[in-house]
């Protein structure tokens, strides 16, 4: 009887696994898939995962080469796992032996199999507290998801402040007395602390934390607490959506809208998607909680896919805010901040509140341009502008990370008159600590934070009061909760209204909601300013008078109108090179031979120039495959995939498929 066969997952660019012999002398019928292996790939040895363990192999048996050493006793990854693998690599069109690679910890990844250390995973907490009563709409919401059996997928939508996490909190205590898991994926690693303190100070169990500010030691560690069972509740960024776990009960996604869960290069998967898959197959309920929820995940919730489950009002004693709208185009300001909003800060500054400013923009100023012939500082490697520090005296592309010395006299016209046009957070900054010469101003956004421990440091110093203005980017959109907080400026809302991306409104509408929900989480009311130079912009209007639903559906049905998703699935073609031609003569060809695929169902749109056509260097451009009915997409990517493979052209370029793009650039 001949030997088994094993399908192997190697971490390589080929779209396929490779065939390799058990190796001599094993026992064959020990092997399991999701069993490391050490094996020969070219000229050299790597190390891959087993999926199948099959009679039949796609490639002669004298030619296959067994298998150099077994890493496993046992599987790493669960039959239940691999499938969701095997399905993520289908769906988004992406080498099984890399999203295989994803799921994995770096150490295991490279065949090394550390001792288990005996220590438990997170500080189990003795202080534990007692909740809260349940309003009526958390109870409700409570018992809709516990009923649940199996799978079923939840939209919590609930205004900042409305006892969501606390609804996460309820369910979790019932999966952990039921002697299952949790699995809770918040979308950055600042939330993590906040949301892992709030669950040691109710739970006395191991909570495995997992995301990307880990050591690879930290993040084996974690990875295995969950995939023995040994840690009841697993909290993690996008990549934990792989962890293993042992015995799962729960998939809890937290603010399910935010782009940091789809990832932008590489294996391009979105965590929330993989997530309800993954609930599906294990047979689990999946609770999707935000303010502002995706018109995606409300359309799910339309066509009957997703149940809605709601909390209208906020929890506690805390009030909705009232919001005033300002028309800039008949505003005095100073600098970017309107007067009356100087004078509502004036007046919160003098009763010890506090304030959050809100510009989504770093640096000083967007633009250093010369008076007299209007020379404008750009980049030399990318289609765009320098960003000018003012402090630091340098010119910044936030494109490509290049920086040099900002120019003092105009390489045009040698002129000494160059200007900061337009306002970043930093000049804000300048303009209320001179405004405000007594108050604390601290900025909050990418370059103040970039440092580890900045950004809790900054936390810190507004819940200890040491901060009496805050300014920041979207940053200080992120779940924080400053109870001292009274009163919220939006200083720009109309950035996003008219971008080239059709998500920009979502986006910008998401944003407002989010940085409003900052003002007057404690016992005071809070107050909130909103910047804008078209108060009469329908979609603008829509969100400040009606809230957050009423956009939505009007965004949605602008959506349905224009045939774009939901109603309708996206893949993005992007390519990349050094040379000018070669990524739309690649793309051209890509296209003709979509075309040749005569698959009507399917519009091809392009190529065309990237919107930022040059980026670090290198030219860029994009082929949109746009379907009503997803299948015909795949389809279509499925026959096309290998030919594009095979151009010549593609080995000019650097190229890559995106399934669901959320950015269009
Ligand atoms: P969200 O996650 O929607 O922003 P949280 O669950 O964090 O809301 O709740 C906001 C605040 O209200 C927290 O301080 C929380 O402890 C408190 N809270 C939540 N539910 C209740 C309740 N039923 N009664 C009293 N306070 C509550
Ligand atoms: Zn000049
Ligand atoms: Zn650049």
């Amino acid at each position: 009887m001949p030997s088994l066969v094993l399908h192997v997952a190697v971490p390589s660019p080929l779209r396929r696994s490779f065939d390799y012999l058990p190796p001599r002398g094993y026992d064959a019928a020990r092997l399991v898939p999701g069993m490391r292996v050490k094996v020969p790939f070219g000229r050299t040895q790597t190390v891959g995962v087993v999926l199948e363990a099959a009679a039949q192999s796609r490639v002669e048996r004298v030619r296959l080469k067994p298998v150099l050493e077994v890493l496993d006793e046992e599987p790493l990854l669960s039959a239940e796992l691999l499938a969701l693998l095997s399905w993520a690599s289908g769906y988004y069109h992406h080498p099984i032996g890399e999203v295989v690679a994803a799921a994995l910890p770096t150490a295991l990844r490279q065949g090394r199999t550390p001792r288990v250390r005996a220590a438990a995973v997170a500080p189990v907490s003795l202080i534990v507290e007692v909740p809260p009563l349940l309003h009526m709409a958390q109870e409700q919401a409570v018992e809709a998801v516990a009923a649940a059996q199996g799978f079923q997928a939840f939209l919590l939508e609930g205004i900042t402040g409305s006892g969501k996490t606390e609804v996460y909190l309820r369910l979790i205590e019932r999966v952990i007395a039921a002697g299952r898991q949790a699995l809770v994926l918040v979308p950055e690693i600042a939330l993590t602390p906040q949301l892992m303190e709030r669950f040691t100070q109710r739970f006395s169990v191991p909570v495995a934390l997992l995301h990307s500010g880990l050591s690879d030691g930290e993040r084996l560690h974690a990875w295995r607490a969950a995939r023995s069972g040994q840690a009841p509740i697993v909290i993690g960024t996008r990549s934990a959506v792989f962890t293993p776990l042992a015995r799962p009960g729960l998939i809890v996604i937290d603010e399910e809208h935010d782009l940091s869960f789809k990832q932008q290069e590489g294996f391009r998967y979105h965590a929330r998607d993989v997530a309800i898959m993954r609930a599906q197959r294990a047979r689990v309920p999946v609770l999707l909680g935000s303010a502002t929820p995706s018109l995606e995940s409300l359309y799910n919730v339309r066509e009957g896919r997703y149940r809605r489950l709601a909390l209208p009002q906020r929890a506690g004693r805390a009030k909705a805010p009232q919001v005033t709208v300002l028309d800039m185009r008949s505003t005095p300001t100073e600098g970017r901040v309107s007067r009356p909003l100087l004078a509502l800060m004036d007046a919160t500054l003098k009763r010890s509140e506090q304030a959050l400013v809100f510009l989504n923009r770093r640096g000083y100023a967007p633009t250093l341009i010369c008076k007299e012939c209007h020379w404008v500082a750009t980049c030399t490697r990318c289609d765009t502008r320098m960003v000018l520090y003012q402090r630091a005296q340098r010119l910044l592309c936030h494109h490509c990370g290049a920086q040099r010395a900002a120019e003092k006299a105009c390489p045009a016209c040698h002129s000494l008159a160059l200007y900061a046009l337009g306002h970043g957070t930093e000049r804000v900054e300048e303009t209320l600590t001179r405004h405000f010469p007594a108050a604390a101003v601290a900025r909050m956004d990418r370059d103040t934070t970039r440092a580890k421990g900045a950004l809790q440091g900054l936390i810190d110093d507004v819940h200890a009061g040491r901060s009496h203005i805050m300014v920041g980017t979207q940053m200080l959109a992120k779940g924080h909760h400053f109870p001292q907080v009274t009163l919220v400026g939006i200083l720009d809302a109309d950035q996003g209204l008219f971008g080239v991306d059709f998500r920009a409104p979502e986006r910008m509408a998401q944003l407002i909601v989010q940085v409003m929900g900052r003002a007057g989480r404690g016992d005071i009311a809070g107050q909130v300013v909103i910047q804008t130079h078209h108060p009469e912009h329908p979609l603008l209007r829509l969100l400040l008078t009606r809230g957050y639903g009423a956009f939505a559906e009007a965004a949605l049905e602008e959506r349905a109108q224009a045939g774009l998703p939901p109603y309708s699935a996206l893949a993005l073609l992007r390519a990349e090179a050094v040379d000018a031609q070669a990524p739309l003569a690649f793309l051209e060809a890509a296209c003709r031979l979509a075309q040749e695929a005569g698959m009507a169902e399917v519009q091809l749109l392009g190529p065309v120039n990237a919107p930022m056509e040059r980026r670090a260097g290198r030219h860029r451009a994009q082929l949109l495959l746009q379907s009503a009915r997803r299948a015909d997409l795949h389809r279509l990517l499925a026959t096309c995939l290998p030919q594009w493979e095979g151009l010549k052209l593609a080995r000019r370029v650097r190229w890559s498929l995106d399934v669901d793009p959320m950015e269009m650039d």
